[in-house]
């Protein structure tokens, strides 16, 4: 009887409705069952040195390895982690597992080089973020110049406040960059009033940086700028010899893309680290 009324309410949505609303409650309950049961996975995309190619850092990318959907990207729930709150329980997990994995390919006599991890910006209303940050160094014995965090910008923040965890982040030695940068709300702020380490080009600017000279403009532009303000500036999304070049003239820092390599399981990157090491 209670299954058939259920079987009723349904016919009050519309399937699609009912469907994805359904899809999306379902999801946010699973996640909370998610860290315990070990189901998310991190991914390391290297980023490399213009200049000589070198492998100069790794950025730590979550995944979810859902025991029926399979591997789900960040894309398809992060978003949903953010609205829950849950982005902060999955964030303090995403933080020590890169750190761990850091330092262990750091004893594991592999080039040391930094991390780097996305920060929510829900973690910054958490209560001295620089403090639990501190603690997950200490605990996994990662030094703070191997670990870099990527803001993203956003409008909706307390800048005072998230200045404050910026400042104290940088005093202990840690790395700070801007993600996705140009395309948030408010970029000149960022550089202004934060200590910011480094830039993140976003991938549409880097895109058609050959074929828009619009793109062209606002990416040169962007270097150089930074460069006048002691930032260092990496692009994201770099997929192809000719977009490299335009970078590598331009005097861009670093580079990051498909065209080395897309996000991979650790031990990949044990693999180049190791054979770049022998060479
Ligand atoms: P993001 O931080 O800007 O990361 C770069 C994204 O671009 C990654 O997607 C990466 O796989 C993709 N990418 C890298 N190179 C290329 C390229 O050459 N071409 C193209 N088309 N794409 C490229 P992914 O791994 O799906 O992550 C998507 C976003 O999810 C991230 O964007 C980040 O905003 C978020 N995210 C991932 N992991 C975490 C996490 O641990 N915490 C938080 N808060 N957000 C995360
Ligand atoms: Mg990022
Ligand atoms: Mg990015
Ligand atoms: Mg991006």
């Amino acid at each position: 009887r209670v299954k058939e009324s259920g079987k009723n309410d349904c016919i009050l949505y519309s399937e699609s409705w009912s469907n994805s609303s359904l899809e999306r409650l379902t999801l946010q309950h699973e996640m909370y069952r998610a860290i315990q049961r070990q189901e998310f996975v991190l991914h390391y995309q290297p980023q490399y040195d213009i200049g000589s190619g070198t492998m100069v850092g790794v950025e730590a990318l979550v995944r979810w390895k859902h025991p029926i959907r399979g591997m789900i990207p960040p894309g398809e729930f992060i978003p949903l982690a953010e609205e829950s709150g849950m982005i902060v329980q999955i964030g303090d997990w995403v933080l020590e597992e890169a750190c761990r994995q850091n330092k262990a390919w750091q004893e594991a006599g592999l080039p040391p080089m930094p991390v780097s991890v996305n920060l929510s910006l829900r973690q910054f209303v958490q209560h001295d973020l620089a403090g639990k940050v501190a603690k997950v160094l200490e605990k996994t014995g990662l030094e703070p110049q191997y670990l870099d965090l990527e803001i993203t910008e956003s409008m909706t923040m307390d800048v005072a406040h998230v200045s404050r965890c910026l400042i104290a982040l940088t005093n202990m030695g840690i790395g700070i960059s801007v993600d996705d940068f140009g395309t948030g709300y408010s970029s000149f702020h960022y550089l202004k009033n934060f200590p910011i380490d480094r830039l993140k080009i976003d991938r549409s600017f880097v895109r058609d940086i050959q074929q828009d000279p619009s793109d062209a403009e606002i990416v040169a532009a962007i270097i150089a700028m930074a460069h006048n303000l002691n930032i260092q500036v990496i692009a994201e999304g770099v997929e192809t010899e000719g977009q490299m070049e335009f970078l590598r003239k331009h005097r861009c820092d670093e580079m990051q893309g498909y065209y080395w390599s897309p996000p991979v399981p650790s031990t990949n990157i044990e693999q180049m680290l190791g054979s770049a090491y022998i060479q």
